[in-house]
């Protein structure tokens, strides 16, 4: 009996490096109340060529060991005292994470009973006490080959025959576990291939596979094949498949200084050599790659932690940098979160109390009378502090919050100048900024005279600023609306204008009444001689098209003495004032016409 396992041995067991890398490399761990009999184990085993064994033979402990130990494979000795080796074999198959552990169980016992129970535990092979070298070797070997068939099923993408994502994490847990990932010496490219779905749809999934895996072989060339020819092996790189179109590449940057360029320029050559089309069919697809990438560190360890931050530096990848690929950073998420905040705190900016306006004076360019004032929207939240209308306007107009916020706006404003109207100054106008998502909103008009209504104010005192931009998006559209507003009674005025794509000719097909020279061209004025040949030839010309004019950003007496030489307007800047709340302003006004009647 024993001479036939012997020969049987000796023929199966032609170990192949691969056998024998397996072997070196496999954790047995041992549960036995007997420490002699693990001796003997790890004797015969050491033999075979295994070298990395962990023994227990305190079974209380034996759950907790394995958790911390995560070996390959478990020879359980069912016969213990306090806790059985039964009760740990069902353990392990409850425990989430050492479910598949194969187990070979131990037992002296020839009951049928004992070892029906065990296989119904779970139990992957038996061995029969005292244990026989040679069968000891056969079914320790017979388990590790059908649990490496296993993990490499598991772990290789069946269509490019890449390392799939597990086969990623697992590489990552290992390392990380013999200390081999330090902080940044590792990193994750991210190769996305660009709308993909769209050569699935229309060649079918087969010939997409097909670009997939001629894909997988570019990817392969560009990296494993030149790192091979680069320094003699593949090792410092990881080519995987990350899931349908989204392939990865875990780079060693550490292995040499010049690592990042060697890996951003085998990128370039990746994507030089996607310049050359794939043949589908009888025809030639060419795909587009996004790239980005992220350092392995203390806050980004995990292969769902590295992708989405792949992703983000993907998105924030900078054209001009001359690199096919952006490493991320925190500020990109930084900026990310700083917009997602500004969002959830506008949401309830208006219950809050948190909005309220300021207004800008409007001033006679000849008579220094203020005419009338722009308002302009202020947030002070809670957590974010003072915020500019510059940077949660976008996010307000992005999120279409600029609706109800608008119309919040319009009501303020609407009271504010009628109470000074009554109060103060009788032909005080107000000018209120509108977005483009207000503007088509259907009951838009209907808002305008719900505002004008409530507050009592009069039509003719009530400006609308909108950007050229915005009329031109729907230009049709626009003009019937702008029509509308003005029947009504209401000004229309061109906010920033000359920033825009539209001429003053063919803004005049809207109907609009005023127009608002951007800053950036009363910045220009330096001297009273040269003046600016631009606002000058903007004022004659829309002077002749019966358009008033407003100069916005004054800011020096030179500006203004040089606008004061050109047809009668208004301005705004901070020469007369910067925007102050509604008292601060009302202060101004009364103090503006005291001087002006004296
Ligand atoms: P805008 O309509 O062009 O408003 C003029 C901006 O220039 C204001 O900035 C004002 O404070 C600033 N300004 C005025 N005079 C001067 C000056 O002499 N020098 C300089 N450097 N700046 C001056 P603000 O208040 O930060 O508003 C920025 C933008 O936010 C506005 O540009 C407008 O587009 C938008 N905005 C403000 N309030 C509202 C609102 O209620 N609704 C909408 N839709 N947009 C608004
Ligand atoms: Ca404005
Ligand atoms: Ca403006």
């Amino acid at each position: 009996m024993n001479s036939v396992i012997t020969d049987a041995t000796d023929q199966a067991l032609e170990l192949d490096d691969e056998m024998l890398c397996l072997m070196r490399s496999a954790k047995i761990m041992m549960v036995d109340d007997e420490p002699i009999n693990m001796r003997v184990l790890q004797l015969h085993l050491n033999v075979e060529g295994y070298e990395r064994f962990v023994s227990v033979s305190d079974s209380t402990i034996a759950m907790s060991v394995l958790r911390a130990e995560k070996p390959n494979v478990l020879l359980l000795d069912l016969n213990m005292p306090e806790v059985s080796g039964l009760e740990i074999l069902e353990q392990i198959r409850a425990d989430e994470e050492l479910k598949r552990l194969p187990v070979i169980v131990l037992t002296s016992s020839n009951s049928e009973d004992i070892k029906f129970k065990a296989l119904q535990c779970g139990a992957n092979d038996f061995l029969p006490k005292p244990v026989h070298a040679s069968e000891l070797a056969l079914r320790m070997r017979n388990t590790l080959v059908a649990r490496s068939y296993e993990q490499r099923i598991m772990h290789v993408d069946s269509l490019t025959d890449l390392p799939n994502r597990l086969a990623l994490a697992d590489y990552i847990e290992q390392h990380v576990a013999n200390n081999e990932l330090g902080a940044d010496s590792h990193a994750l490219v991210l190769i996305n291939i660009h709308r993909f779905k769209t050569i699935n749809d229309s060649y079918g999934s087969a010939r997409g596979d097909d670009v997939l895996w001629a894909f997988s072989q570019r990817l392969r060339l560009a990296f494993v094949e030149a790192a091979a020819e680069e320094h003699g092996s593949g090792d410092s790189v990881l080519v995987v498949r990350l899931g349908g179109d989204r392939f990865g590449v875990f780079a060693n940057l550490l292995e040499n200084p010049s690592a990042q360029s060697v890996l951003q320029g085998q990128l370039t050559q990746l994507l030089k050599s996607l310049e050359q089309p794939f043949a589908v069919e009888s025809s030639d697809v060419y795909i587009n790659v996004g790239i980005g990438a992220s350092y392995f560190n203390t806050t980004t360890k995990t292969v769902e932690a590295l992708i989405s931050h792949a992703e983000t530096a993907m998105r924030n990848h900078d054209q001009n940098s001359g690199y096919p690929c952006t490493f991320f950073s925190a500020e990109m998420t930084d900026g990310a979160r700083r917009l997602l905040d500004i969002e959830n705190g506008l949401r309830t900016a208006i219950e809050d109390n948190a909005l309220y306006l300021t207004y800008q004076p409007k001033v006679d360019v000849q008579t220094g009378l203020i005419t009338g004032a722009e308002a302009l929207l202020r947030w002070r939240d809670a957590k974010l502090g003072e915020l500019s209308p510059v940077e949660f306007i976008p996010v307000a107009e992005a999120t279409n919050m600029i609706v109800p916020i608008g119309l919040w706006v319009l009501e303020q404003a609407c009271h504010q100048a009628a109470n000074l109207r009554r109060t103060v100054a009788p032909h005080f106008k107000i000018a209120v900024n509108v977005s483009v998502a207000q503007l088509a909103e259907p009951h838009f008009t209907d808002f305008v005279l719900a505002a004008l209504k409530s507050s009592g104010l009069p039509s003719r005192a009530l400006t609308l600023e909108l950007t050229e931009n915005m009329i031109m998006d729907d230009v049709e559209a626009s003009i019937a609306k702008l029509a509308a507003l003005r029947e009504l009674g209401i000004s229309i005025s061109i906010d920033d204008f000359g920033t825009g794509y539209s001429s003053l000719s063919y803004l005049h097909r809207f109907s609009v009444d005023q127009l608002k020279i951007d800053r950036s061209f009363i910045m220009q004025i330096e001297s009273l001689e040269v003046g600016s040949p631009i606002v000058k030839a903007v004022v004659m010309l829309a002077n002749d098209l019966g358009l008033s004019i407003v100069a916005e950003g004054v800011e020096t007496e030179i500006q203004l003495a040089y606008i004061q030489t050109l047809p009668r307007m208004e301005y705004q800047g901070y020469y007369m004032s910067r925007p102050l709340i509604a008292t601060e302003f009302e202060k101004l006004v009364i103090v503006n016409m005291q001087k002006l009647a004296a």
